[in-house]
């Protein structure tokens, strides 16, 4: 008999969510790899936006979906975590009713395994919740935990998490050991050579976009960031194979909103986002693009501006940081001065409009003077690019985190609740103060570029 497996995407559990084209996608791929390892999937997306019980028997009001496929989930509020019963704030689980979860898990009889996926550090409760909801209706079953969480708090993970195992390796070679040990047999995989299949978004319930990745990880070292942990090397696809995909779920399932997972999608373009984007334009498919991980202001030239234009692409961020050179030469290295303008330029000379352009503002680094935030506001707005704040979330495994740890006045090390960029917590009372005045700039920034 095949084996039957359970895959979850679990709740998020948080200050604030807005689903900006958030998707499981590496549960998706493991879902198609599983499939074609001869494997019965039943996936239970607890962040489904569309669920029809939702809509039936949910008590939840109805989320406001917003355009290309983006908008609110559902949400409950719910007590807050111990650690942060101090936070003066409300605290809710985005996603299903647990009724629905609990129901979803009950239809499925006699799973072999249950595997489960974790995104950020700081979200581990709504993970142990579905863990113990599943193990509730599937006593015995082997719970089996991966993803981002799971691979940079793996020993938080195996004492707290409540699943069986705990994947903290790249990859899903470990996986395959694992669910060997436990006697569930894969079928050889037919050809390990050929290209992988696509992540299965044919499981998810109405499909309002794609999530593409046509590489993992990245060539940049930032300081603040985990991809070179996460990913071992910075690989690409074939563009052409990348450009099939797209065209795949555009014949088979009329999906016109696509958004680009790449942490580094622009990098070397003559050998890869170039021929992608012109075997886009040669199509004409009346698509639309997205790119919610930021785009490197290098790899803007004006003729991949010109290619973005052609092909549809509706939402560009941009990896800013700060206008400040120094902190890019400490932390990042990877803008220089100019870039940013030249960017701004080749995309406005290709005919896109502020709307259409936001930049990234990290704030909440250590020491990071509010001067050099509220300078850098000026200067996006000022190019013509909407400014967007982006709260620094100290991540275990990257360069900064001692440096986070040596700042923060809350325990960082010992719990992965305080990870939370709501807390901003690298910076003093000071600082946290500040925060009202920067969002207003923001606000005067983007109404002043809406009238431009
Ligand atoms: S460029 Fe982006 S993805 Fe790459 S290391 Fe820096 S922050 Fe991470």
């Amino acid at each position: 008999m095949k084996p039957s497996l359970i895959l979850i995407n679990p709740w998020i559990t948080d200050f604030a969510a807005y689903d900006l084209w958030s998707k499981p996608v590496g549960l998706l791929y493991l879902a198609a790899h599983l499939r074609k390892r001869g494997c019965s999937v039943h996936l239970i997306d607890c962040l489904d936006v569309h669920h029809p019980l939702m809509k039936e028997k949910g008590p939840l009001p109805l989320p406001k979906r917003r355009s290309y496929g983006t908008g609110k989930f559902w949400r409950e509020k719910v007590s807050k975590p111990p650690p942060l019963k101090d936070i003066p704030r409300p605290y809710s689980r985005y996603g299903l009713w647990p009724k629905i979860v609990e129901q979803e898990l009950a239809e499925i009889d006699s799973p072999s395994a249950i595997l489960v996926t974790s995104l950020m550090t700081y979200w581990y409760p709504g993970v142990q919740e579905v863990i113990r909801l599943a193990k509730k209706i599937h006593p015995g079953v082997p719970v089996i935990l991966g993803g981002i969480y799971a691979r940079l708090c793996s020993e938080h993970a195996a004492i707290h998490s409540g699943a069986d195992t705990v994947i903290s390796d790249h990859g899903f070679d470990s996986l395959w050991t694992c669910l060997k040990a436990i006697n569930i047999d894969l079928a050889e995989d037919a050809d390990p050579a050929l290209p992988s299949p696509y992540p299965a978004f044919d499981l998810l319930k109405g499909l309002d976009y794609v999530c593409i990745m046509t590489s993992t990880g990245c060539p940049f070292r930032c300081k603040y960031c985990a991809s070179h942990y996460l990913y071992l090397e910075f690989c690409r696809r074939d563009p052409a194979e990348a450009l099939e995909e797209i065209i795949y779920w555009r014949r088979a399932f009329g999906v016109r909103d696509f958004a680009f997972y790449d942490d580094a999608l622009l990098a070397n373009p003559e050998t890869h986002a170039l021929p992608l984007l012109e075997g886009l334009a040669r199509l004409d498919l009346d698509l639309r693009f997205h790119t919610p991980n930021a785009l490197h202001v290098r790899g803007i030239t004006p003729e991949i501006a010109r290619l973005m234009r052609r092909t549809g692409f509706k939402t560009i961020r941009l990896g800013l940081e700060s206008s400040d050179m120094a902190l890019h030469r400490e932390l990042d290295n990877k803008i220089s001065p100019g870039d940013f303008e030249h960017a701004m330029r080749h995309l406005k000379k290709a005919g896109f409009s502020p709307r259409h352009i936001g930049a990234y503002i990290l704030i909440g680094l250590p020491e990071q003077p509010i001067d050099a935030i509220v300078e850098t506001i000026r200067f996006a707005g000022g190019h013509g690019a909407f400014p967007y704040l982006a709260e620094y979330s100290p991540v275990p495994h990257t360069l900064l985190w001692e440096k986070a740890v040596s700042w923060s006045n809350y325990d960082l090390t010992g719990e992965p609740l305080f990870h939370n960029n709501t807390l901003l917590p690298c910076w003093d009372e000071a600082r946290k103060g500040c925060l009202p005045k920067l969002k207003r700039l923001v606000a005067e920034t983007r109404e002043r570029l809406r009238q431009e």
